[in-house]
């Protein structure tokens, strides 16, 4: 079978934990130009301690996506922490122990609603909703022709990555970067950018 489960989760969040690490200073310094520099170490902190608490007790994927959901609300603070808790716990609720494509997508849609109740923003204010709305559009297209789940993961990542690209010439109208108006302008959202870090490595753990 294509499907998901456990072992795709660990090594999921395992991988995310390293990309991260690795563009810890990338998103630092994307986040001085138009917010206030924590980007980075706020979501590298959320993940070692979500890497810290994967064990062999948690048993299937709503457990391990729990899990990361009430570590990164607990540590990771800031807009993205209630943000990114949210998304987890949604994409948990969404989720089963053993995911087809249509399920990959339906993790991914709860994840966009979950911001989008969070955070209030829509598409074109300069946020993370840039990246998850393509990811979504593209997942669900990739599932509507036939595509394994690991070929959703891969349309969802890329789609997120051009989408955080595209982020470059709007202005922030929501979070700390719309408090430089036009300022904001020619810069790539930090948010956007982990997003498409961590669908990339989702889509990597699943051998896409
Ligand atoms: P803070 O801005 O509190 O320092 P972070 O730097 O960790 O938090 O995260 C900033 C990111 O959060 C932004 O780049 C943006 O993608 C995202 N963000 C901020 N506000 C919102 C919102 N209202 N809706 C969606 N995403 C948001
Ligand atoms: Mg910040
Ligand atoms: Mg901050």
């Amino acid at each position: 079978t294509d499907n998901l489960s456990l072992a795709w989760a660990l090594a999921w969040i395992r991988g995310a934990q390293a990309t991260l690490e690795e563009h810890r200073m990338e998103l630092i310094d994307l986040d001085r130009e138009i917010g206030d520099g924590d980007h980075g170490e706020n979501m590298s902190r959320g993940f070692k301690a979500v890497v810290a608490k994967l064990d062999d007790s948690i048993p299937d994927v709503q457990g391990v996506l729990k899990m990361v959901a009430s570590t990164l609300m607990s540590t990771v603070g800031g807009a993205a922490g209630p943000l990114y808790g949210t998304a987890f716990m949604r994409a948990a609720k969404a989720a089963d122990s053993d995911l087809d494509s249509e399920k990959v997508v339906a993790m991914i849609a709860a994840a966009l609603e979950g911001i989008v109740a969070r955070g209030k923003a829509t598409t074109g204010e300069k946020t993370m909703v840039d990246a998850w709305t393509p990811a979504l559009e593209a997942a669900t297209a990739a599932q509507q022709a036939g595509a394994t789940p690991a070929a959703v993961l891969r349309a969802a990542a890329d789609a997120a990555a051009a989408g955080a690209e595209a982020t470059i010439p709007m202005q922030a109208t929501k979070g700390r970067a719309s408090y430089l108006g036009e300022r904001s302008i020619g810069h790539k959202d930090p948010g956007s950018t982990s997003t498409a870090y961590l669908l990339d490595e989702a889509a990597k753990a699943a051998g896409a």
